[in-house]
């Protein structure tokens, strides 16, 4: 299966393919390599072993064609016997750009506020002595630093938190290997078989023992990947625990540290000790996510082992440059029948992390021979993304093409699913700027890759404070029993919004009733936001999407009760929360999330019905940040196709905002034609 990705270099020009097959992503170094490490001389214990097969590839290069002289390698002269071997075509490291050995390739240093070590053997005991003691290090990846501690130590675990002011998002977990991990996470077999592939998500699974309880704060699921680099393989024999936090070396929102200057600046005061080598990594890139939804593996953050790698299309995308959205931003460019989608960029509302969007726009424009003839984006006026492809098309003269967001959900599932004729489109996020200038984000649509219209939507609510509702999800629970009961209601009897105050909750009711900061929203996140704030699951959000992950995360057992709604225009819910309040009285939160989790994919099935009656349409696209809910995706799946729906959902490029960006792309080619 590694095979498949062998570099080969090809003479002449090159057709699109070849240019976009040349750029491989990272590999997971390969079995053969790890057993050369145990005991050829040469290469013994060397940390950053690799071959034809496996090694770094997309983190390193600078340009095309991918020859040594134009990776972060070229420094590195070889010796003899690589140079050899590099030119023997029988041998396994035959053009292996990053091949190298313990004589002439680039080594490891450890370094901290009194020493300076190198030497593989002395950085890797003195990296292991660090873990063991419960210290924190940052160490460089393959597309950026990592901060490692070990996951088993509560007090380590507590101050990485405390130091990188991450105050509950879970962090992810690398075990020593796949014994170690079953003990503490269910494993699937298609599970299995995505987190053991040359890939090395991060897979998201159920817990079946904790590790440090500050690892997942309370979530039931753990972020778990397996060693992928030789120096991970190394330091686990020497480290005594079978399971290491090792999470994005960066501070809040700014994209991960890759230059060893900004890391010994910026992660020193996070890590006890800095673990560097001395190749330069040039595509910053973070470890992927994945989750198996309805028995597939699904991308929640596309980076590491997917990227460059394109999703085929069955339309001409050429030149268009389409630039995605802000949180969880990426961005796509079309060569020929294929949308090149760039790595996991972030929150771009952050300064660095635009920065980090543009210089990748010019990366990949490079990589790819890129030149742009359009440009697409999304509605919202204030994204930067917007601003800078407006800015773009000003001083370029490029037609720009503005496409709807939650279109745009609908038309990425569409596009890697292969799909061109009109599809009931289920578009469920947090936010996203509509048609009509109001906050959508609980859509229905009727829609095909090159236009859409509104069925119907899940019943506006107004948020009292704006964003700080989306933060404050009790705020929203509030303006729920607010808009279905009235003033008159009794909000103090609800004791998790009683613990807000008698004060506040008057203020919330007067900005209500005279609409004071109240814009609306038909988000279904905000539905998802209030009923986690009901069940005092999370009345207030420590990370963004907080409280939908503990409501998803409190369901336990199996029940198929679920709540009456109205599936009118829009859909409302006021039946839904008079029954949840007595539920409330009686039921645990886990059965009363079950119940609700049932009740919307109810309503999905219910309007995907009236649809079907109105306009014979029988696939169903479901897209959107929502859906990488497990229990609401796998329930909706369930209930259509039983009603036989052929549901579609996105597995190739995040349901989420990160794949917004290949919509754009592609509603944009429909649009141009
Ligand atoms: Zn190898
Ligand atoms: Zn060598
Ligand atoms: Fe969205």
């Amino acid at each position: 299966m590694i095979r498949e990705y062998d570099s080969f270099r090809i003479a002449g020009s090159m057709n699109i393919d070849d240019l976009i097959t040349e750029v491989s992503p990272d590999i997971a170094v390969c079995p053969e390599c790890l057993s050369e490490m145990d005991s050829f001389a040469r290469r013994k214990d060397y940390p950053l072993i690799n071959c034809t097969c496996c090694g770094p590839r997309f983190s390193i290069m600078e340009a095309l064609p991918y020859d040594r002289p134009m990776t972060s390698m070229k420094s590195f002269m070889m010796c003899p016997d690589c140079r050899r071997e590099y030119d023997d075509i029988m041998d396994r490291r035959f053009h292996a750009q990053p091949a190298a050995c313990n004589l002439c390739g680039p080594e490891y240093f450890y370094s901290d506020s009194s020493r300076d070590i190198s030497g593989t053997g002395a950085v890797l005991k003195e990296t292991a002595k660090q873990i063991n003691s419960g210290n924190i290090l940052a160490i460089k990846g393959t597309g950026g630093y990592h901060l490692m501690c070990d996951a088993l130590n509560e007090a380590a675990v507590r101050r990485l938190r405390l130091r990188k002011q991450r105050d509950a998002k879970p962090f992810a977990v690398m075990f020593r290997d796949i014994e170690s991990l079953k003990e503490y996470c269910r494993l699937s077999a298609e599970e299995s078989e995505e987190l053991i592939s040359w890939r090395r998500p991060v897979m998201i699974l159920d817990q079946i023992k904790p590790l440090a309880p500050s690892v997942s704060s309370g979530l039931n699921t753990t972020g778990a990947m397996l060693p992928y680099m030789p120096f991970h393989y190394l330091i686990f024999r020497l480290i005594d625990t079978p399971a290491v936090v090792l999470t994005s070396g960066n501070l809040s929102e700014e994209p991960v540290i890759k230059e060893d200057t900004a890391a010994a600046e910026k992660l020193g005061k996070i890590s006890d000790g800095l673990v560097c080598y001395n190749r330069e990594i040039v595509n910053r890139c973070d470890d992927s996510v994945v989750r198996v939804i309805d028995h597939k593996p699904t991308l929640i953050r596309r980076s590491r082992g997917y990227v460059p790698r394109p999703v085929d299309l069955r339309i001409n995308a050429e030149g268009i440059l389409a630039l995605g959205a802000e949180q969880k931003s990426t961005f796509c460019m079309g060569r020929g029948n294929q949308a090149i989608l760039s790595q996991y960029i972030g929150d771009i509302k952050n300064q660095a992390t635009f920065d980090f969007l543009k210089e990748s726009v010019d990366r990949f424009s490079g990589l790819f021979r890129f030149r742009p003839t359009a440009l697409a984006c999304d509605l919202h006026p204030d994204y930067l993304s917007t601003q800078y492809a407006k800015e773009l098309s000003r001083e370029t003269g490029l037609p720009l093409f503005t496409i709807q967001h939650h279109h745009a959900h609908v038309v990425s599932c569409m596009a890697e699913n292969g799909l061109d004729e009109p599809v009931i489109g289920v578009s469920f996020d947090g936010t996203g700027y509509g048609s009509d200038g109001t906050v959508w984000g609980g859509e229905f649509l009727v829609a095909d890759l090159k236009d859409f219209s509104r069925h119907t939507y899940l019943d506006p609510v107004a948020l009292p404070g704006g964003d700080k509702a989306i933060s404050e999800p009790w705020r929203t629970a509030f303006s729920y029993l607010f808009r279905y009961f009235g003033s008159s209601f009794d909000f103090m009897s609800v004791p998790s919004l009683c613990k807000a105050g008698e004060r506040k909750l008057y203020m919330l009711l007067e900005m209500l009733e005279k609409n004071i900061n109240c814009p609306v929203s038909s988000g279904a996140g905000r539905l998802f936001d209030a009923v986690s704030a009901l069940l005092g699951l999370c009345t207030t959000e420590t990370f963004d999407s907080e409280a939908p992950m503990r409501l998803e995360s409190a369901i336990d057992g199996k029940t198929d009760d679920y709540y009456s709604f109205t599936a009118g225009k829009p859909v409302t819910f006021e039946e839904t929360f008079r029954s949840l309040l007595d539920d409330i009285k009686t039921r645990t939160p886990s059965h009363i999330s079950a119940r609700f989790h049932n009740t919307l994919a109810m309503v999905i099935l219910e309007v995907s019905l009236q649809i079907r009656r109105e306009n014979s349409i029988k696939k169903v696209v479901l897209s959107g940040g929502c859906f990488q809910n497990r229990y609401l995706l796998e329930r909706a799946c369930n209930l259509l196709r039983k009603k036989n729906f052929v549901v579609y959902t996105n597995r190739r490029v995040p349901p989420n905002d990160g794949g917004i960006s290949l919509g754009q792309l592609v509603a944009a080619s429909k649009l141009r034609e």
